[in-house]
């Protein structure tokens, strides 16, 4: 396999202050590449005493960072953001090495991770305030805002590189200084992009990364610390309300990204070609380990065969393998546990009266491979229609009416996103009014984007990631009444 980085330049320390640091304990955990079972890497595994290094570093560092000006924090992020694009080969091998994403996604994921510290570097300089007077004319109000202070963010394995970018950006846009604990399955990735920061020019202290196979340990010192202000996180419901426990405790400001089960609604009236299209994308990306992929595929009768074996057809001619390799479209899953579920999840939805259309097999290893799938006629009760399946099986069941849709789409403590297809302005509208989700996708299959707030409603989470709003989730309003 060739790769487009020498293992031998991996960061593979805990970074902290502004150095590379090996665990204080010594220990390592290793990382597996998830196409082939091989050990890439061994890294550092954090325990409490690096974490409160780490968050004694941040604790130090906030007050001058905090006073920085909004041009250096602006040109750190340019810089990291040029640092980025420039690495995009290397960035992109590695994310594909530890996570197993098909090469070229990962570099599509680069550019939207680049995208996100240029857009958090114009935004750094356009932070502003307001300023008014009381209703009765005897006192003139003044609001400014502050960074929050030091921040904690923890983030899934699925998007290695977006996912630290789109918290890093802008807590260094709003001069918040940061620890940061990765996925434990993909933690090369997040010390590369440590490195990019120190090489733009972040000072020591403002970003520190501890790497740990003890998530609970590192980041429950973190929020109990009383250093740190705010925590941004990016994973499960389960662990986000852990989190939100633990934030609860320290009245700590938090946001949240956490699962989804958007709905795909192909309406009577859609352009058949186009929802296809948009199926692909929506299912998929990251060979369905996505928040926003499209878990519940709910087609109006009258389209139901033709969507399915349109489908069906595209999902059977991709082809499943190591990401590393040329032709490559579908990568392995990332870990045994995932595999397991998601085949659990098909034998289920079989069992109670699904048909499958393509797939549904597990290829020979090594590798955590599942064949790209379409079921259909799947019923309601089946288990899929209430958990991620977080792989590459796309579930589609039929209806008849409108309502019933809404009514089985919005069926669900989940709320992130909802793709809808139809050719019909006011049904579009409708839907996108009705469906209970922060984000709609109408005749398309993506909508993630750096200058849109991307975020979820219900158990999805709290708060939004990019857009102009995103800065907001790092910053605090302070109000100073002065008499007249
Ligand atoms: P996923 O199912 O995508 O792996 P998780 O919610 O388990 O999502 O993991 C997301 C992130 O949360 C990872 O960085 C993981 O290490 C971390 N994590 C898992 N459990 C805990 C916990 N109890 N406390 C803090 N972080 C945790």
């Amino acid at each position: 396999m060739s790769l487009s980085f020498d293992p031998s330049t991996l960061h593979t320390d805990l970074f902290i202050g502004g150095a590379w640091q090996k665990a204080s304990n010594g220990a390592t955990f290793p990382v597996e590449n998830p196409a082939t079972n091989e050990i890439i890497a061994q890294v550092a595994d954090g325990d409490a005493e690096d974490a409160a290094r780490a968050i004694e570093a941040a604790g130090r560092a906030q007050a001058e960072w905090g006073k920085s000006t909004p041009r250096e924090r602006a040109d750190i992020l340019r810089r990291a953001y040029e640092l980025v694009i420039a690495s995009t080969d290397r960035l992109a091998a590695i994310m594909t090495a530890e996570m197993g994403k098909p090469l070229a996604e990962a570099k599509g994921e680069v550019a939207y991770g680049a995208e996100m510290l240029r857009w958090f570097s114009e935004e750094a300089v356009r932070i502003g305030g307001d300023h008014t007077t009381s209703v009765d004319g005897n006192t003139r109000i003044l609001i400014t805002k502050e960074p929050v202070g030091p921040c904690v963010l923890v983030t899934p394995w699925n998007f290695p590189l977006a996912m630290g970018a789109r918290k890093i950006a802008p807590a260094v846009a709003a001069g918040c200084t940061m620890v940061f604990k990765p996925a434990e399955l993909t933690p090369l990735t997040s010390l590369a992009l440590a490195d990019i920061f120190r090489q733009a020019g972040l000072p020591e202290g403002v970003l520190n990364v501890v790497t740990t196979s003890t998530a609970a340990t590192v980041v429950e010192h973190w929020t109990n610390s009383g250093i740190a202000r705010k925590i941004s996180f990016t994973g499960s419901t389960g662990v986000g309300k852990i989190l939100l426990r633990q934030a609860a405790e320290n009245v700590m400001r938090s946001s949240m990204e956490l699962g989804g089960n958007a709905p795909f609604i192909v309406l009577a009236d859609a352009d058949i070609e186009k929802a296809v299209d948009g199926a692909m994308k929506a299912k998929m990306r990251n060979m369905g380990e996505a928040c926003t992929a499209a878990n519940r595929f709910f087609v109006h009768r009258s389209a139901v065969e033709e969507f399915g074996e349109k489908f069906a057809k595209r999902m059977s001619e991709l082809q499943v393998g190591n990401g590393a390799l040329a032709g490559t479209d579908v990568g392995p899953l990332i870990e045994q546990k995932g595999l397991d579920k998601v085949e659990g999840l098909v034998t289920d939805a079989i069992a109670k009266g699904a048909r499958i259309l393509t797939g549904g097999s597990r290829p020979e290893g090594p590798g955590y491979f599942f064949t790209p799938t379409v079921l259909t006629d799947v019923t309601t009760d089946a288990e899929l229609m209430t958990t991620e399946i977080f792989g590459p099986v796309a579930a589609i069941t039929p209806f008849d009416s409108e309502d019933e849709v809404l009514r089985l789409a919005n069926d669900t403590e989940w709320g992130l996103v909802g793709y809808v297809f139809t050719e019909n302005m006011d049904k579009a509208l409708r839907f996108s009014a009705e469906l209970e989700v922060g984000m709609v996708g109408l005749n398309t299959g993506l909508v993630s984007n750096p200058i849109a707030p991307f975020g979820g409603i219900k158990q999805s989470g709290l708060g939004r990631e990019g857009g102009k709003v995103g800065i907001e989730e790092f910053l605090e309003y302070k109000y100073t009444a002065i008499a007249v």
